[in-house]
């Protein structure tokens, strides 16, 4: 299986990149952002829960996110490879990741890190903000609350891949196809080595 970790703080074009790495690799893609929207559009009780700390631009508990995410990939026993995006962020989620795909006998094959600086991440964010309809899109406040998280709480995590000899940083910036084959070029690398 291949088994992609998208990483990258709000606003790195994590959304953006999968559409390509799903269609190029037959990967099954998992938000854990989208999956929670779902929840919400669809008024489920994981989705009132969720709100609560979206709408801050906290993270859900771990907890809760681990098992949706667990049951997520249990719906797919016949999928090549997952794209996991948006999903660890935090150690303790990419130890739970390690530890359920180990009792599957797999493993993440890489993950790949868009870079991008905090100015950018903010310009674009408040331009998604125009179409996405999110309310965590929209308040400057809320954006530096989830990029204060993301330095905090999530960016450890890339140490955790760095560690494994998994870590590819992707610069995020450009056309979005020249960031395409940046991770087109990283997985064929890993693959190939
Ligand atoms: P972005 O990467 O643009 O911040 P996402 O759609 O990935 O947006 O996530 C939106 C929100 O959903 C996060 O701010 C957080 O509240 C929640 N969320 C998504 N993934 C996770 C996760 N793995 N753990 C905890 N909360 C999460």
């Amino acid at each position: 299986m291949l088994n992609i970790v998208l990483f990258g703080p709000p606003g790195a074009g994590k959304g953006t990149q999968s559409e390509f790495l799903i269609e190029k690799y037959e990967l099954v893609h998992l938000s854990t952002g989208d999956i929670f929207r779902f929840n919400i559009k669809n008024a489920t009780e994981l989705g009132q829960l969720a709100k609560s700390y979206m709408d801050k631009g906290e993270l859900v508990p771990d907890q809760v996110t681990i098992s949706m995410l667990e049951s997520e990939v249990n719906k797919h026993p016949h999928a090549p490879g997952f794209i996991f995006d948006g999903f660890p962020r935090t150690e303790a989620q990419a130890l739970a990741l390690d530890g359920f795909l180990a009792s599957m006998n797999e493993s993440i094959t890489c993950m790949l890190a868009l870079e991008v600086e905090e100015t950018e991440l903010k310009t674009r964010l408040l331009q998604r903000a125009k179409t996405s309809g999110r309310l965590d899109d929209a308040d400057p406040a809320i954006i530096q609350n989830r990029i204060d998280v993301y330095n905090r709480e999530t960016a450890p995590v890339a140490g955790y891949y760095q560690q494994r000899n998994k870590y590819h940083g992707i610069d995020g910036v450009g056309s979005i196809e020249d960031i395409s084959n940046r991770l087109f070029q990283a997985i064929e690398t890993t693959v190939n080595s």
